[in-house]
């Protein structure tokens, strides 16, 4: 039997849709829609690729239970009475010592419902997710100054109207590839582009800046600078703190910032002329500048330099940042933060706490504080953490200074890892859950754009593997608390997750799955007769007072290291690899690229075995020497055991989001003879 159902791609924050082809209940075939809103018809070949996960012979299918060392075939009835015999006893003891980790790659529904279940049933406060290596910073930076975090305030549509285009760390051809055609589009009407970024990433730029990785903020402070001494100042609305901000790089002079960046005069003037004489400029960001220890500093200062030039808000202008995760954009709304319930609700504000307990039907005081964000409680596992749950992620690669991560999660007492192939981490685990993919559930996502789209059940998990919804739900009837969690179906579940962002920030309450079934709608939604809000920073803002909170940021010039590392992602390759490693249609392996100049001064040829140290860690990596990356400079993909997390520090964080500075440490290189 033939059918043919409508869905969005997992593999990156783009979500597009396309139509998937079914023959006797297996996916045989994907087919782009062009009634897509963001791709219009095009799926990039991580997304044609997808098909062939669904039933990959590595697929998990039975709960997997440690004994005797080894992982061992079980029924659910003996994995849930081991989550209950392991987890009871924690939780009576001290339930923060249960932590729970989520993914953006989670439905909003699930991401709901994972705080739900770690706050209400669990009463952890110790919940976060990996979208904190990613997002944190841009969020933390667009909340302090606007009250509201999405990242593109914008349809991606209007990035065709721009004429000046800055990109910030931002590799969009490799990483986000519909978005081209709207540069593209904006181009091809006279727009011009600019990327910033150590490595010339590829793309449709005129002008390339190869600054040092972690002087973003620097570039941005000069360039305003030099707008106020041009009198081009003009605030997009009210706001507090531009003196500040403006004082705050007055100091910064063009040779100044030339050394401390490694551009040229030359580079940095005409970046600035070019912004200044633009009417629509759009700064767009990527994790270039967000992975770093000032990453919400950083972004505060893209901000800034776009809302007093007056570009803010303005359709093709202001500032933007390209979420990368799946569901990068909603699994940061809905409450598997540390700090967060849904509707990106605040874990501190009072009237938010209330609303939430009442809504839960629990007492305000049973809800957990702030609990630890996701390095954090990593690092704590073994000594404050005993038990673990994670969903979605494998943090084994992906979290930074992952041998030390390693250490840590195998020091836990307990491990539970709900996934649906053996990622690194769930073949640590002492319980594995086998759960559900894209294709083989219901709900909704949040695209880059803060559009909510539908996602489609077309098929059933494959053998003992169940939905990651109702597994969640058994987790919290294993240990004795599955009154609130007795949904009758995903229908139900549904409702209850879209009416609990009523009146919070990121309101989906005026949703429904049948709203959805051919629309999408950029959130704040309202009521069910809104049409959603294409354009929400436009003041009045999201603040008590409505006025713009501009934050002067710390013109600091980083340590410079001989060599600097900074890691990124690949065309072929999803986030730690799980699936696309596993992908025959994927290709790719590890390496290190370096400049020629630099090659040479650490007596490296193209190929050959280069030994890397980190702060906490070390690798051996092919060479590959490219003159599209700056001297002094090495990058690394992060989708492999051994690449590029095994260098990245275990402990540097940005003091405001907590995100790790995944970019920006010093390495040591030195080749590794060949045999
Ligand atoms: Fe679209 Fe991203 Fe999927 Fe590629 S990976 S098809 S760009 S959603």
């Amino acid at each position: 039997m033939s059918k043919t159902v409508r869905t969005t791609c997992p593999y990156c924050a783009v979500q597009c849709n396309f139509d998937l082809h079914l023959e006797n209940g297996l996916a045989v075939k994907i087919t782009p829609t062009k009634a897509c809103p963001v791709a219009g018809g095009t799926v990039c070949k991580k997304g044609l690729a997808s098909l062939s996960d669904l039933r990959h012979a590595d697929r998990l299918t039975s709960p997997l239970l440690r004994v005797n060392g080894v992982l061992t075939p079980v029924s659910w009835e003996v994995a849930f009475t081991a989550f209950a015999d392991r987890v009871r006893p924690v939780l009576e003891r001290d339930p923060s010592r249960l932590g729970v980790f989520g993914s953006g790659a989670l439905t909003n529904e699930k991401t709901y419902l994972l705080g739900k279940l770690a706050r209400v049933a669990f009463g952890t406060p110790n919940i976060d997710y990996n979208g904190r290596f990613c997002m944190s910073s841009a969020a933390t930076a667009m909340n302090r100054t606007f009250g509201l975090d999405r990242g593109l305030g914008f349809p991606l549509a209007d990035i065709a109207s721009s004429d000046l285009i800055v990109l910030f760390g931002a590799n969009i051809a490799e990483t986000l590839p519909p978005i081209m055609q709207f540069l593209k589009a904006a181009r091809d009407r006279g727009a011009k582009i600019v990327n910033i970024d150590p490595r010339a990433t590829p793309g449709l730029a005129q002008t390339q800046l190869a600054p040092f990785p972690g002087t973003d903020h620097l570039i941005a402070g000069l360039t305003l600078n030099l707008l106020n001494g041009w009198g081009r100042i003009r605030p997009a609305a009210p706001a507090d703190g531009a003196d500040e901000v403006l004082a705050s790089v007055a100091h910064l002079t063009l040779e100044g910032v030339s050394k401390a960046c490694g551009v040229p005069e030359a580079e940095l003037l005409k970046l600035a002329r070019l912004y200044a004489q633009a009417h629509r400029p759009l700064i767009l960001s990527g994790r270039g500048p967000e992975q770093q220890v000032n990453g919400t500093d950083t972004v505060s200062t893209l901000i800034n330099l776009a809302f007093l030039a007056g570009h803010f808000g303005k359709p093709g202008g202001g500032y933007g940042t390209l979420t990368g995760q799946g569901n990068g954009q909603g699994g940061r709304e809905h409450g598997q933060k540390s700090d967060q319930l849904p509707g990106y609700r605040s874990v501190k504000d009072p009237a938010d706490r209330a609303f939430m307990a009442d809504f839960w039907g629990v007492r305000e005081a049973s809800l957990p504080g702030a609990g630890k964000s996701a390095q954090e409680l990593f690092l704590a596992c073994g000594t404050e953490i005993e038990a673990l749950i994670v969903i979605g992620s494998n943090p084994a690669v992906s979290a930074p200074g992952s041998g030390v991560v390693r250490e840590r999660l195998a020091a836990l007492d307990f491990l539970v890892v709900i996934d649906f192939l053996p990622s690194e981490t769930a073949l640590m685990a002492d319980l594995v859950l086998p759960g559900s993919m894209w294709a083989e559930e219901e709900g909704t996502t949040t695209n880059l754009e803060g559009r909510v789209q539908r996602r489609r059940k077309a098929m059933t998990a494959p053998g003992g593997a169940r939905e990651d919804w109702r597994i969640l739900c058994d987790l919290a009837r294993a240990v004795g608390r599955g009154e609130k969690f007795a949904y009758p179906d995903f229908a139900a579940l549904q409702t209850e997750f879209f009416a609990s962002t009523q009146g919070g920030k990121a309101d989906y309450s005026g949703l429904n799955a049948e709203r959805l079934d051919g629309q999408t709608f950029q959130w704040p939604v309202l009521h069910a007769a809104h049409a959603g809000t294409p354009h929400p920073y436009f003041a009045p803002y999201a603040t008590p007072d409505g006025r713009a909170r501009l934050v002067a940021a710390p013109m600091t010039v980083p340590a410079r290291a001989p060599l600097t590392l900074t890691t990124g992602r690949v065309a072929s390759q999803y986030q730690s690899g799980t699936q696309s490693r596993r992908n025959p249609g994927l290709k790719g392996a590890p390496e290190v690229q370096l400049h020629p100049d630099t090659a040479r001064e650490y007596g490296l040829s193209p190929g050959q075995p280069v030994h890397l140290q980190g702060p906490h860690g070390e690798t051996v990596l092919p060479a590959s020497v490219t003159p599209k990356i700056r001297p002094g400079v090495a990058f690394v993909a992060f989708h492999w055991p051994g690449s590029a997390n095994e260098l990245t520090s275990a402990d540097l964080l940005d003091p405001h989001s907590r995100m790790p500075a995944f970019k920006s440490e010093g390495v040591t290189a030195r080749p590794v003879p060949v045999q």
